[in-house]
């Protein structure tokens, strides 16, 4: 059998023959003696690349916000947030686990932004029955609605705002590279005004593992002591830093691709019976779709029959509300999207199909 069509994630994607090559060859040290000469070449390269100092390798997204957040803030200490932002949503709530950090919610735009009015607002005066506001967390792109970029001249107005008061900026650039593609420009520029930034290596842009937080020397030097504290000071990770420094170098060269098969594929389901999607809001590489409540099965039929009759996966993301993503990436073709459109075509107008009661 193929492969899977496997549209759930770009999470899903695994390491390229190349990096499988870089991390069979790479020299490797003790990196919690700081000798990895593999790490230490990732991490400077992605301060590099993004115009920060410093930068420091961790296993994961969660755990590269998590250490930002620590090395931000002091128990009781508030944060600005989305409330539909991964880090309020899909991070266990780590920050008031590990951090005592409170989550100041705000309500995330359909353009991926928070308001510039609301986070004002939302900054805590100077008194003492008040916790201090201490940083701002913008997500970009912003998962949770079509994967939306946010421009630079936005993130640079939400950084000046949080400065004038002495709160930080951090940014969840868990999709950074994604947005820097569809907006045309070099990623450094969407974080120039940021304090610091944590990036995915292992979604879009390949790598088995890692991701990279970035920002001043002094952010990095408090973060490095956190992510000890959180056990993620790993030994000879150089390994994983060989296939992170291809994902950071070659795969954001190749992300438009992935934002031309979501295009496709949108385009293409937009013509579907009982499939509504706004071609509008598909500026990366993630589709939300719904299916109408009049279609001919429920999202979990459909999702099942498109794996057992067609090894495609796509997940129903939000059931209750008939709701799909799609997440194009490196595996998938523009032939894979045509067969999964064919697919989808098949199930929704097949004449034996009938309206579940
Ligand atoms: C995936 C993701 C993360 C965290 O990544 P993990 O590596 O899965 O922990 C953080 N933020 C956003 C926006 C993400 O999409």
């Amino acid at each position: 059998m193929q492969p899977a069509i496997d549209l759930r994630s770009d999470t899903v994607t695994v390491p390229t023959p190349a990096m499988r090559d870089a991390m069979a060859n790479a020299p490797v040290g003790d990196d919690v003696y700081g000798e990895d000469p593999t790490v230490n070449q990732l991490q400077a390269d992605a301060a590099a690349l993004l115009g920060k100092e410093a930068g420091l390798f961790v296993p994961s997204g969660t755990m590269g916000n998590l250490t930002s957040l620590l090395a931000h803030c002091q128990r009781g200490d508030e944060i600005i947030v989305g409330k539909e932002a991964h880090i309020f949503k899909y991070e266990a709530g780590g920050m008031a686990m590990y951090g005592g950090i409170q989550p100041n919610t705000l309500p995330v735009q359909p353009d991926g932004t928070l308001e510039l009015d609301a986070i004002r607002a939302a900054i805590r005066a100077d008194n003492p029955h008040m916790p201090i506001t201490r940083l701002v967390c913008l997500e970009n792109t912003q998962g949770t609605m079509s994967g939306a970029p946010l421009p630079a001249a936005y993130v640079s107005q939400v950084a000046d705002l949080a400065h004038e008061h002495g709160i930080k900026l951090h940014i969840d650039g868990a999709r950074l590279f994604n947005a820097a593609a569809a907006l045309g420009v070099e990623a450094r520029v969407l974080v120039r005004d940021a304090d610091s930034v944590s990036l995915c290596l292992s979604k879009g842009l390949c790598a088995p593992v890692g991701s990279v937080i970035v920002g001043s020397r002094e952010f990095i030097k408090q973060a490095h002591r956190v992510r000890k504290s959180l056990g993620g000071g790993m030994r000879q990770a150089g390994i994983l830093a060989a296939a992170g420094l291809i994902a950071l170098h070659e795969m954001p060269l190749r992300l438009h691709e992935d934002h031309a098969t979501a295009h496709l594929f949108a385009q293409e389901i937009a013509r579907l019976p009982y499939v509504d999607v706004d071609v509008t809001r598909v500026k990366t590489n993630m589709v939300y779709f719904t299916l109408s409540a009049d279609a001919p099965m429920t999202v979990e039929q459909f999702s099942a029959r498109l794996k057992a009759e067609y090894n495609i996966l796509m997940r129903p993301y939000e059931p209750r509300e008939r709701k799909f993503r799609v997440v194009t990436h490196y595996w998938i073709t523009q032939d894979h999207i045509r067969q999964t459109v064919e697919a989808m075509r098949t199930l929704l107008t097949a004449r034996e199909a009938q309206p579940v009661q």
